[in-house]
């Protein structure tokens, strides 16, 4: 895309150099980018490969004198059972009237209140894939997706400050009303569909000078990450993987979506997940997760479906980064899931409030994958 260049040093980003107009939300209904069904029939270029590796887990990052963890917040009063599923939430843009693709403000508001009462606390997809879950003792983590970058999601005002009627700015101030609401969500962008979804509705580079319009990418992912997100890719611009001509493209929309990402992070980020556009696999599976672009390869530990429900705990067994489930965030699904949980807490994953160990039921100790995670504890008994 036109402002797409190679990898570059990492610049300072200034802050209140720029002064947009903030969007109005109708303008969102003219794009729904993960609501496209284009008519082109799907042309398979590969037999569909027959070997479906398991992701190898993210090392985590040094553990910080880790301890056990009692909540200040909301949490159960039952035995851990770090094997329970995790919900992988799946949103796309603010706004109404909801469905599929739509989640309102209110509701929006409403999913953050009623999770933290219930118990959950956010991790992102990084630290579910490392098994970093570092949270505390009778709480379930829950991560959140946010795929397509839209304006909706986030966005900076005219006086560089986050928008607070945008999720990222629903989500600051709700962390910071309550501050056991710690870590981030996975924001999966498209660095170069059509605006409002190109990084949160950057205005187009014909429409603003180009350096300013990166200054305030910049800005924004600056924002991200510092406060405990991750940046996920979602493709150049949600071509979908399985229509793609041969493999070489398969990799250019990937690889050069990643490249065009990486232009606004640290060097030294590493972008470890992926949310297919559509949930549309390429020919060749491994594509997904691993390729190469221009001489820079790419590769995932975690790719998100757009589907499937609840996830298995990254301790289990059957847990497989390359095809992470997901639950659409849809009119009604979530007030379902938290009457399931009421009824089943069982079923759910509730920490031990220690990083260090695996704690699991007797009953369940045989489904631990111990191999995938040497430096963890296993912790029966409970
Ligand atoms: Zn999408």
């Amino acid at each position: 895309m036109m402002w797409y260049r190679e990898r570059s040093p990492r610049r300072t980003p200034t802050p209140g150099a720029a002064v947009l107009t903030a969007l109005s939300f109708p303008l969102l209904a003219a794009l729904a980018a993960c609501a496209n069904s284009d008519a082109v029939p799907a042309e398979a270029t590969e037999p569909l490969s027959g070997t479906e590796a398991v992701a190898a887990p993210v090392q985590p990052a040094e553990a910080a004198t880790p301890s056990v963890r009692a909540a200040r917040g909301p949490a159960l009063d039952l035995p851990p059972n770090e094997l329970g599923e995790i919900m992988v939430l799946e949103y796309h843009r603010l706004g109404e009237p909801e469905g599929e693709f739509y989640r309102s403000r209110e509701h929006f508001a409403q999913d953050l209140q009623n999770l933290y009462d219930a118990g959950f606390r956010p991790i992102t997809m990084r630290q579910m894939l490392a098994g970093d879950i570092n949270l505390p003792a009778g709480t379930t983590p829950v991560v959140f997706t946010f795929d397509d970058s839209s304006t909706g999601q986030f966005y900076l005002r005219g006086d560089g400050s986050v928008d607070p009627n945008t999720m990222v700015g629903m989500w600051t101030a709700f962390s910071q009303a309550n501050p056991e609401w710690e870590n981030g969500g996975t924001w999966c962008v498209l660095p170069a569909a059509d605006h409002p979804s190109n990084f949160f509705g950057e205005l187009p580079s014909r429409e603003v000078d180009r350096t300013t319009r990166e200054d305030r990418i910049r800005r924004k992912v600056d924002y991200l990450i510092s406060n405990g997100h991750e940046i996920c890719n979602h493709t150049l611009y949600h071509a979908r993987l399985d229509k793609a001509r041969d493999q070489a493209q398969v990799q250019e929309w990937i690889g050069r979506g990643e490249d065009s990402i990486r232009v606004y992070l640290p060097e030294d980020y590493e972008i470890v997940t992926l949310a297919l556009p559509l949930g549309m696999w390429p020919a060749t599976k491994s594509l997904a997760w691993s390729g190469t672009y221009k001489g820079h390869s790419y590769e995932y530990q975690g790719i998100l479906e757009v589907s499937g429900g609840p996830n298995v705990s990254p301790f289990d067994r059957s847990f497989n980064g390359h095809s992470v489930n997901r639950v659409i965030v849809a009119p009604g699904a979530l007030p379902r899931a938290l009457t399931r949980y009421e009824k089943e807490p069982g079923k759910r994953f509730i920490s031990d409030g220690d990083p260090r160990t695996i704690a699991v039921p007797d009953s369940l100790s045989s489904r631990v994958a111990k191999d995938r995670w040497p430096n963890l504890q296993l912790k029966t008994g409970s």
